[in-house]
């Protein structure tokens, strides 16, 4: 109960709840993102909860039902507002180890597999574990977080034959202009050719292929706000979300100054946001361009 209180405050803004320890953190100049290193050195059930488990002579006969990789932060290319962007690039056996075993040994039992990137779709171990637990269950459903660069034949063609349940594009762009604003390795054309194709398997295979999309707003890109929200809705993604940036001390130079929150918030007014606001969510990015006076 407690903890469903502070989920809907939190929804509604109200952060009274919240534990500011963690966002401080995340402001200070102490913050850094962990390395793949120290993940690989942490064990998926600590020794404290495995005596747990023992304690209670708890079981889990079947396995995880749901595998989720949120680690990864294997990524070809480089978000300009991205915190993983400085980070080392580096494939992580222990995680693809993590991810085979718990996935593809129990193949029969998992009902979604989600890998959340960084950009999954560039490493092989990927594409393989989609091949093999799709195999033995075509009904799983896959999760997949991508930046639309990496859609090679062999990925399109696996992609006809699965459930994409969602697969969520962050494209952070709807022009050329945007798109090489914010983001260095990979051509707009290329990615929006690739969203083209993620449309096209929706309208042939809608119970299949579920879209979600994203932006991150910054300074270069938020005259795509309302371009995106369109190109969105006329190809049928599901949901449409906008991020403020975690405004940290390395990314000054794409944080919005305040005559540029102003003109977001007169975009913000756009007829398509009222339209589609069961599709679109602009509550978070609102709330962080809102003016002092308000
Ligand atoms: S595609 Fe995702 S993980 Fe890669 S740099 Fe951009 S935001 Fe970061």
């Amino acid at each position: 109960m407690e903890a469903q209180r502070i989920r809907i405050k939190f929804y509604k803004n109200k952060l009274t709840c919240c534990n500011h320890k963690d966002c401080n953190w995340l402001n200070s100049r102490n913050f850094r993102i962990r390395t793949v290193e120290e993940y690989a050195k942490e064990k998926l059930i600590s020794p404290r909860l495995e005596e747990c488990l023992r304690r209670r002579s708890l079981v889990i006969p079947q396995g995880p039902s749901e595998i989720m990789d949120v680690f990864s932060t294997m990524c070809n290319i480089r978000c300009r507002f991205c915190c993983l962007s400085d980070q080392p690039r580096k494939h992580n056996p222990q995680l693809e180890k993590c991810m085979r075993e718990y996935a593809t040994g129990n193949a029969a039992n998992v009902r979604k597999v989600s890998f959340c990137g960084g950009e999954p779709l560039v490493q092989r171990y990927v594409i393989e574990m989609i091949k093999t637990v799709s195999k033995t269950n075509p009904d799983v459903d896959f999760y997949i977080t991508t930046n639309l660069t990496h859609l090679t034949p062999e990925v399109r063609a696996l992609f006809e034959t699965i459930n994409l349940n969602p697969i969520h594009i962050s494209l952070n762009a709807a022009s050329p202009e945007g798109y090489e604003a914010v983001v260095s390795g990979a051509k707009w054309e290329t990615v929006f050719d690739n969203f083209l194709f993620i449309a096209d398997l929706h309208r042939r295979r809608p119970e299949h292929c579920v879209i979600d999309a994203s932006m991150v707003v910054t300074n270069r890109n938020y005259r795509d706000i309302v371009p995106y929200a369109k190109i969105g809705v006329e190809n049928n993604v599901r949901r449409i979300e906008y991020y403020p940036m975690i405004e940290t001390g390395w990314n000054r130079d794409i944080q919005l100054n305040s005559e540029e929150k102003a003109a977001v918030r007169e975009i913000l007014k756009d007829p398509i946001f009222e339209e589609y606001k069961d599709r679109i969510e602009i509550g978070p990015l609102k709330s962080s361009v809102k003016s002092a006076s308000n």
